[in-house]
């Protein structure tokens, strides 16, 4: 059941009205397969009534807040989001079946990204150039106008927390559409804002259907730029939609991500980021660490230490604060089984067995961890976006190299190993928006830049990168003699 709530979930936000949608879509509970809700199904109407709303915005009040005042609506709203910590974890659990403590330390993750972006929205600024006598030349960052925002399921309010955010400190006005299965927090994070002082029109919502809403908002002649977080197909479906308005996107999508583990690594230190980055919220996770690349000579110790670790990893329903939750829905479950099915020719090394008393409708799958798996292995090489971890032996660092190279992909990497020329090299020849060196994620400050190369997407999201992502560049030159 849900909690009392301080807005209707079946409720779009638009211009600062909350309003009814002509139909509705279910809200379902992944833990236990339950419908406990319904939700807004806004469609191309409500997305073009949202950026109506979002142009009249920009053209009113919030065009005029200057940089320190967006500042202050941020950081204002940064401090009411750990004051309803309790609700938000509450909700992400039950909308996207996220382990208690997963889904706080997201809430705690949105609240960090309001502080830093409300920090950093008066920090930004233009330059002067030298150039030809007479000349005085200088550039201003100005905000792109209106922002669409198309986010997944797997963390909305980290994504929402670094891409709104960011939107928002430059000055833009922002049009968000949740995914149909986990927007409960986004309409939360939205009631937020409208409490910290956030002008009417500045951040509408508009949950629905992908094919529907999503379509609507990235082919809208009415936005300047969208910024999109999903899988690979959808990201190339609305870049292409988004170009025909030559809109700018940043595009977010998926991974295949290695850590290379190295004879002279420090074990100890990288087993538990070994198991959990690739565990973490049932691996939906687009920078989980899929593949575990080991040299040979701690092949055994780093096999037997993390099937001993797998073995530890209780599975269970989101509010019983499990190590690994459930899927989000079942189309997810039969897609990640289905890899399991391709994976029958590989060895097992250990799966994290599933409780009996788990609820018979939710969206759960044991954890498996296969190896050694050669690297062209479909395992090896598509995201398979549920608790499946491969190991792949390696014998030389060209070798690890190549391999870690060798998909399609290219979000984040770690090197674990003593050697620091070596940690230097692979920092330079690994194909990743993100390196880590004995550490995996770093802890995933907003102060860090992130974002992909290859399918793994293009444009930087979080730091002050995004800040430049969501405003553009204008030269001025005076010509004064
Ligand atoms: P998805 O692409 O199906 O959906 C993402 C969003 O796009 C949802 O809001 C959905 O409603 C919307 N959408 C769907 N079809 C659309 C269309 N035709 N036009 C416009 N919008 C549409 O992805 P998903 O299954 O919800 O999320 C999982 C994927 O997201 C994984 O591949 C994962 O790696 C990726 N991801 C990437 C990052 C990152 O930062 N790189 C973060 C989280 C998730």
């Amino acid at each position: 059941m849900l909690p009392n709530l301080p807005f209707d979930p079946a409720h779009v936000l638009i211009g600062g009205t909350w309003r009814a949608t002509a139909e509705t879509l279910p809200l379902s509970n992944p833990s236990t397969g339950e419908q406990i809700g319904q939700i807004a199904k806004g469609t191309a109407a409500e997305i073009d009534a949202a950026v109506a709303a979002a142009q009249a915005a920009r053209a009113g009040d919030w065009g005029q807040f200057t940089a320190a005042e967006r500042g202050r609506v941020l950081t204002r709203i940064g401090q009411l989001v750990p004051e309803h910590v309790d609700l938000l974890t509450t909700l992400e659990a039950l909308d996207v079946g996220k382990p208690l403590t997963q889904a706080r330390a997201d809430a705690i993750a949105l609240a960090r990204y309001c502080e830093f972006y409300g920090g950093a929205a008066d920090k930004v600024h233009g330059e002067t150039i030298p150039y030809l006598d007479g000349y005085t030349v200088y550039t201003l960052r100005e905000p792109h106008g209106v922002t669409g925002h198309i986010v997944p399921w797997n963390y909305p309010m980290q994504i929402i927390g670094r891409s709104v955010g960011a939107a928002l400190a430059m000055g833009n006005a922002c049009v968000l559409k949740p995914a149909e299965d986990a927007c409960l927090t986004a309409l939360m994070f939205a009631h937020l804002a409208q409490e910290a002082g956030l002008p009417a029109g500045v951040l509408n919502v508009v949950p629905g259907l992908g094919a529907e809403a999503g379509a609507a908002l990235s082919a809208h002649p009415g936005i300047q730029h969208l910024s999109f977080t999903g899988s690979v197909a959808t990201g190339a479906a609305v870049q292409i939609a988004a170009g025909a308005n030559v809109v700018p996107v940043t595009l977010e999508l998926g991974g295949k991500s290695p850590q290379l583990v190295f004879d002279d690594a420090d074990l100890d230190a990288a087993l538990p980021f070994l198991v959990n980055a690739g565990l973490q919220n049932a691996g939906q996770t687009c920078s989980a660490a899929s593949r575990i690349l080991v040299q040979r000579g701690v092949l055994d110790e780093v096999t037997n230490r993390m099937a001993a670790a797998y073995h530890t990893k209780r599975v269970g329903p989101a509010d019983s604060d499990p190590d690994i939750g459930p899927l989000i829905n079942a189309t997810q479950k039969a897609r990640v089984l289905g890899y399991l099915d391709l994976a029958a020719d590989l060895p097992l090394i250990a799966s994290a067995p599933l409780p009996g008393d788990l609820p018979a409708g939710g969206h759960y799958v044991q954890p498996s961890l296969y190896g050694p798996v050669p690297p062209t292995h479909a395992l090896a090489q598509q995201e398979v976006f549920g608790p499946v971890q491969v190991i792949i032996p390696f014998e030389t660092e060209e070798q690890a190299l190549q391999i870690a190279n060798g998909t399609d992909y290219g979000l984040v990497a770690s090197v674990w190993s003593r050697d620091g020329a070596r940690q230097m090299r692979l920092a330079k020849a690994l194909r990743s928006g993100q390196v880590f060196l004995n550490n995996y994620g770093a802890g995933g400050g907003a102060e860090l830049p992130f974002g992909g190369t290859g399918k793994s997407g293009h444009g930087r999201e979080k730091g002050f990168e995004a800040l430049y992502g969501f405003s553009s560049l204008k030269t001025v030159a005076a010509f004064h003699g």
